[in-house]
């Protein structure tokens, strides 16, 4: 072994091949799940591999508790379905999930004041208030519980605890991936690979073309013992004086949205999209690991703060920091097309479009690297330039491209096609008559989900 100042060679060994199915998705995020989820139910043996121990990725790891862009301001209707929508249902089902139903969505000052709170509202418009917009804040818990119920009525083979390590190519196409376990190394072989690391990890390490990207980093914290009510009452009745001591809270904090704080349906629980920290890459050990030492110094005392000086917080306790540190930006695929912000401006209607997001719609040319054959990527890595990705990166949109992937991958493996290959028209009418909307048709749908529809005033 030759040993430099600078770097070491690993001696070359040989790993034993655990598992091999037709599609294997990286990475069990918003996208990777749906992606997994959408492969197996249209046939494909399907293997999910995630780094930690529970699926769901920022969403529920990372504490990002509102499901938002999914709702089309133009069209006045909810943009993204299928596997998005399954989910959200599962959730309300079991008390999980608050979203305001079709006669709510507007700017009536009962709606506003009723979900501004729960973050569902559409940031996009420049006037004030916000409309109150479908949007759906959820349990985190309860979304790892619902994902799980979902891979495993697919079928699917899920691995957790295996942290990608590199890829398997030859001759252009990727054959699998190597991951680094607590049994050591371990290859799993598939014909079709679905990247859904957020970071692009496999893409990158089979060399498909990539720009770095940036954006802040966010240690996401959920308090406890929050009386909401008294600090919604405070809010409204005493304006200026709640301003005064929100602007405190914020200053503390370092870095955060406007409403530093928002429900979540577990009572007298918030989640606190704050600290955000720039300057710092989420790919880099040193800079993750000064995120959560400088996220927690600051997030204690801006709690500190508002536990003697705002009401409803007097008694609040932090419950938890995302074990997911809020990385939003890394590598971006330079792929087939690259998304950019005049196309989301514009918003584009693209033939081959196969899914969509707030009131755009994302091409299938996106989700395939060059070069590579047989690998797909799907979720906030996708081809986009840095500045396009920032408009268009939640969760829900982020689902719709896993579900396009995951079918894609399955019907080139009936048709005995690469993925490059794929009939896009039979890709759109396939996802389609499985429930998601592709972006393939001009107007809106005739239809409100079921679930959005209720004339019944939740009692939230
Ligand atoms: C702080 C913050 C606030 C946000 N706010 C909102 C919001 O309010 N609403 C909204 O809709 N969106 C929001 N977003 C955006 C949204 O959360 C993400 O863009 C979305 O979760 C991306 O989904 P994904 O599946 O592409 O990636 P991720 O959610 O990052 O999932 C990637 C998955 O891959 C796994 N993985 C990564 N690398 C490896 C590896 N090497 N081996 C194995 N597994 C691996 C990860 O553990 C993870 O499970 C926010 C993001 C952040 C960071």
């Amino acid at each position: 072994m030759k040993n430099t100042s600078s770097s070491m060679r690993e001696p070359a060994r040989d790993v034993p091949v655990v598992a091999q199915a037709d599609v294997v998705v990286v990475g069990g995020g918003p996208a990777g799940m749906s992606a997994a989820i959408a492969a197996a139910r249209n046939g494909a043996s399907t293997i999910l591999l995630e780094r930690y121990n529970h699926l769901g990725g920022l969403a529920s790891g990372g504490m990002v508790l509102v499901l938002d862009d999914m709702w089309d301001a133009q069209l006045h209707e909810i943009s993204v379905r299928g596997i998005c929508l399954d989910l959200i249902e599962r959730l309300q089902a079991r008390g999980l999930a608050a979203f305001p139903r079709q006669h709510e969505w507007g700017t009536s000052p009962a709606a506003i004041s009723r979900w501004t709170r729960w973050g569902a509202f559409d940031f996009h418009t420049q006037h004030k208030p916000h409309p109150i917009v479908f949007a759906a804040a959820f349990d985190p818990d309860g979304w790892k519980r619902a994902a799980l119920e979902m891979v495993a009525e697919q079928h699917v083979q899920l691995r957790l605890h295996s942290w990608f390590s590199h890829a398997l190519v030859e001759g252009g196409r990727i054959r699998g991936v190597v991951c680094d376990t607590k049994e050591g190394r371990q290859a799993l072989l598939g014909s079709v690979v679905i990247d859904a690391t957020g970071d692009l990890d496999v893409a990158a390490s089979a060399g498909a073309p990539h720009i770095g990207g940036a954006y802040m980093l966010t240690t996401v914290f959920r308090l406890g013992n929050v009386d909401t009510d008294a600090a919604e009452r405070f809010e409204h009745e005493q304006p200026a004086e709640f301003a005064r001591i929100d602007k405190e809270v914020k200053q503390l904090i370092g870095g955060s949205w406007a409403h530093w704080w928002l429900k979540t349906p577990l009572p007298g629980v918030v989640w606190c999209n704050c600290p955000h920290m720039t300057g710092l890459d989420g790919l880099k050990v040193d800079d993750l690991t000064r995120a959560e030492v400088q996220g927690r110094a600051h997030i204690h005392a801006a709690v500190d703060h508002a536990r003697q000086h705002m009401p409803g917080f007097e008694r609040c306790v932090v419950i938890d920091v995302a074990p997911q540190t809020g990385v939003r930006q890394t590598r971006l695929l330079d792929g087939e097309y690259v998304m950019t912000k005049d196309d989301l401006a514009a918003r584009t209607r693209f033939a081959d479009a196969v899914a969509r997001g707030r009131d755009y719609t994302t091409p299938y040319r996106t989700l395939l690297p060059k070069r590579i054959d047989n690998l797909l990527v799907a979720g906030r890595h996708y081809s986009a330039t840095s500045t396009a990705q920032k408009m268009s990166r939640e969760i829900p949109p982020c689902m719709a491209m896993g579900e396009a992937a995951g079918v894609a991958a399955a019907m080139a493996l009936n048709a005995g096609v690469t993925v490059r290959q794929v009939d896009v028209k039979r890709l759109q009418a396939k996802l389609r008559e499985q429930g998601a909307d592709p972006g393939d048709q001009q107007g809106a749908n005739p239809d409100v989900p079921a679930l959005a529809a209720g004339l019944q005033k939740e009692a939230a």
